[in-house]
């Protein structure tokens, strides 16, 4: 039996998705970024179905530490790095890399006393102003690891891009040239690109690229949606009619009574709300596919439910199938523009409560989009 909401993860889509990586990012490695559950996705199912990658990049130890558990045997990088001592001390006992990006990280691995060593990933800061040591301070920093015994000896050199969203933005060329004018001379291997550079600034795909959210099939430019790029969406949200009524001219539905009925209306409720993920603020008129017909969103998302005017579609019945946003139609990034936010948001606010099926072919047969 499916519950009323799901997901579905189309992982040979994922595949794909890291083939496309491959492709453009010409003899570049590839450190599949894998935060925040995947994006949504799954943590361990994705890495799982990442294994060829060349490595796998989160956020936090903790991550990290899950991919290890579960027996993943791939590189793993920890992105922010370790924020104490006890963190430090567990990432080399797990054999996981580091990013290290300040002082007193530094001064923690000068102060280690573990016998094992740890692979860092060094990272400059070019412009960004987030994480990563200054222009001035990087090559004192990386003199310093290079004579500390608990960090082996091949570094990695990276940096990370601001604005390679913006296609044609001046600052990811002087954050390129301010990287490799900084790193010259330093032996290393290289990373700077994540998605929006891999798909759009060749000059940033070095010996690394970072990709996260083109692996999920999602565009990091608003202005084109991942077919454009050849990227396929992995994960489709699905629920179901769960009441069909008609509401008279006048009425008003939902909380705040919001939407008032201009004429009478044959009204959707479907199963799935913020609760689930799905965002509360999207404006009526957002499109949802019942049966695979676009009808609109009328009136306030709330926790478990949200409602849609019918009279496009106005045969549905009650366990009619519902697309929130899906793998072929209606893709996350349509959703992100109505909710004035990125694809990234939506997939990585997927909450708990909602299962992923593994049938892939029976539940999108389920979903006819
Ligand atoms: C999240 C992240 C990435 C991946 O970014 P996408 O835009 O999802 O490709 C790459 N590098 C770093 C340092 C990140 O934090």
């Amino acid at each position: 039996m499916t519950p009323v909401t799901y997901g579905v993860l189309d992982l040979t889509a994922l595949r794909h998705n890291l083939t496309r990586v491959r492709t453009l990012g010409g003899r570049a490695r590839v450190l599949a970024v894998i935060k925040a559950n995947a994006y949504g996705h799954g943590l361990i199912t994705v890495a799982r179905a990442l294994a060829s990658a060349d490595g796998l990049a989160v956020a936090r130890v903790h991550e990290a530490i899950e991919l290890k558990q579960a027996g993943i045997t791939s590189r793993i990088v920890v992105l922010e790095g370790f924020s104490s001592v006890d963190e430090l001390n567990l990432l080399i006992a797990h054999d996981i890399e580091a990013v290290v990006h300040n002082d007193q990280q530094v001064r923690w691995l000068e102060n280690c006393s573990e016998i094992d060593a740890i692979t860092v990933w060094l990272k400059l800061d070019t412009g960004m102003n987030r994480l990563g040591f200054c222009v001035n301070n990087f090559q004192a920093a990386y003199q310093c690891l290079s004579d500390c015994s608990v960090v082996r000896s091949k570094m990695i050199l990276m940096t990370h891009l601001a604005n390679a969203d913006s296609i044609g933005d001046a600052m990811t060329t002087r954050q390129i040239n301010r990287f490799n004018s900084t790193v010259q001379g330093l032996s290393g291997e290289k990373s700077i690109a994540n998605s929006a550079g891999i798909l759009a600034w060749k000059d940033s795909c070095v010996d690394w690229v970072r990709p996260g959210c083109m692996l999920f099939g999602a565009s990091p430019f608003s202005d084109k949606d991942s077919c454009f790029f050849n990227l396929k969406p992995v994960m489709g949200f699905y629920s179901r009619l769960i009441a069909v009524k008609k509401v008279q001219k006048g009425e008003a539905i939902g909380y705040g009574g919001q939407w008032r009925c201009k004429k009478a209306t044959l009204l959707g409720v479907v199963g799935a709300g913020y609760g689930d993920g799905y965002p509360r603020h999207v404006p009526s008129g957002t499109p949802v596919l019942v049966n695979g017909v676009r009808v609109p969103l009328i009136g306030r998302v709330s926790m478990d439910m949200l409602t849609v005017d019918l009279a496009d579609c106005s045969d549905a019945v009650v366990g009619d199938p519902v697309t929130l946003w899906g793998v072929k139609s209606l893709l996350v990034e349509e959703i992100a523009r109505y909710a004035d936010t990125i694809p990234y948001t939506l997939l990585c606010g997927i909450t708990q409560r909602v299962q992923f099926l593994k049938n892939v072919d029976n539940a999108l047969s389920i979903n006819d989009d």
